[in-house]
């Protein structure tokens, strides 16, 4: 054999990787033929309207100078401008910013908002820079992405490895590069702001809420009840947190917790805010906590539970685990955490998964808030926060609850279907320019 020829065999031999783009993609087919998209409308909406990719310089503390690749989708703004977050880490590259910005095309025509989708992020490892170089990186980022971003146009928030400070800096970079008399106006060109700084009361916990509402909401409709409910979170990040936090409140027990270093369990329970406390003063990992055990990683989704959390990455329930998961319901507080192959598995078990564009919509839905409060130049109470975050949540899982039921599908793909009709609608109505 040439060695040619060896190569090609061992070409033929690679297994393709699932990138997220086939995810969403496969996610979107199987609801355009369940509503019967007009094929126009889905060549529209099967492609992104702008990728930006910028590459900056940025100095470094030792004074060497690091180039660094950020990126901006905006897959559609049919409905409004771009929405949807900033998340830094090793695994933003083209194919995954494509994918979450459609992903937030969906949640924001889901919720309701007069927003379109859009996602980005840089790609490096935020935990080997210093605050005052992730500051810089993230003023560079803003500025290198100048007019591609906008408080009418394309709106960023946090996302993964993000947070209000990120958002407070992107601020405050964007509106000093206006001239004087716009920049006090130009503030909700970010959301997810400190509150002190146009921030909302309640941003930070609004994603990790609005999983829990998903939660009981359903339990409501099941008639069961949280108390004594055993669940499982991968990501104890704002969300992962959050969702936990408010769990707990109402009688359920976290038996398990996964994050980036490693996995614990107790199936007495663990204290939310104690490990919480712990995570603080162990470099934000929740391993070693003296009050659990340590558990291996890819035994994590296997373990006895009724409701498991997904709140890191995409793509973490596939066909490799789908078969050991044992809760009855799946609340997805990532984008994309299970792919299809999995979600296929689940289905067939009777396992009912809450779709993330309704799941952890609380936080984009947070976000139209405290732009409509800087927009009117007004500053909400937290109580007025939460009381509108329910009422909105409720309307969108309803909505798909029953719509799901009336069709006899999954929720994702009654999520979709939801989601894609008012797109079309608003394509219908205004036509194709010229
Ligand atoms: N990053 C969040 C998400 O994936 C929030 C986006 C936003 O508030 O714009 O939904």
């Amino acid at each position: 054999m040439t060695t040619l020829t060896k190569e090609i065999k061992k070409e033929e031999k690679k297994v393709p990787v699932r990138g997220m783009m086939d995810n969403v993609m496969e996610q979107f087919e199987s609801a355009a033929n369940q509503i019967k998209l007009h094929p126009n409308i889905k060549k529209i909406l099967s492609i992104t309207n702008n990728e930006i990719i910028v590459n900056f310089p940025v100095k470094m503390d030792n004074g060497d100078v690091e180039v660094f690749t950020g990126y901006r989708v905006q897959h559609n703004n049919a409905l409004g401008p771009y929405k949807g977050g900033l998340r830094y880490h090793p695994t933003v590259d083209i194919d995954a910013a494509r994918a979450l910005a459609m992903w937030m095309t969906w949640k924001t025509s889901l919720a309701g908002l007069p927003y379109g989708g859009g996602k980005g992020g840089i790609k490096l490892d935020p935990s080997k820079y210093s605050q005052s170089e992730l500051e810089r990186i993230t003023r560079r980022f803003t500025y290198a992405l100048a007019d591609n971003i906008g408080p009418e146009h394309d709106i960023p928030a946090p996302d993964v490895n993000t947070n209000s400070q990120t958002m407070a800096w992107m601020a405050d970079t964007y509106m000093s590069t206006r001239p004087p008399a716009q920049r006090s106006a130009n503030q909700h060109v970010v959301t997810g702001k400190p509150a002190g700084s146009g921030g909302l009361e309640g941003r930070d916990r609004a994603t990790g809420y609005g999983v829990y509402l998903s939660i009981k909401f359903w339990a409501e409709k099941n008639a069961q009840v949280l108390t004594d409910k055993k669940f499982i979170v991968q990501g104890f990040g704002n969300v992962g947190y959050w969702a936990a936090y408010f769990l707990e409140q109402d009688g359920a027990k976290l038996v398990a917790v996964q994050d980036a270093n490693g996995s614990i369990q107790n199936p007495k329970g663990i204290k939310v805010e104690d490990l919480y406390n712990y995570s603080q003063i162990n470099e934000g990992s929740i391993v070693n906590f003296p009050q659990a055990q340590p558990v291996d990683n890819d035994k994590f989704f296997g373990l006895d539970c009724d409701i498991c959390i997904p709140a890191a990455l995409g793509n973490q329930i596939t066909k490799d685990n789908a078969s050991k998961i044992k809760a009855q319901l799946i609340a997805e507080g990532a984008n994309g955490p299970t792919n299809v192959e999995g979600e296929k598995i689940l289905l067939k078990r009777g396992i009912t998964i809450i779709p993330d564009i309704l799941c952890n919509s609380g936080g984009v839905v947070g976000s139209y808030f405290e732009w409509l409060q800087n927009r009117n130049g007004e500053l909400w109470q937290l109580n007025e926060v939460m009381a509108k975050l329910d009422k909105k949540l409720k309307e969108s899982f309803d909505k798909v609850y029953d719509y799901s039921r009336q069709e006899g599908i999954d929720m994702r793909t009654a999520a979709y279907c939801i989601a894609i009709q008012r797109i079309e609608r608003a394509y219908v109505q205004r036509g194709i320019f010229p």
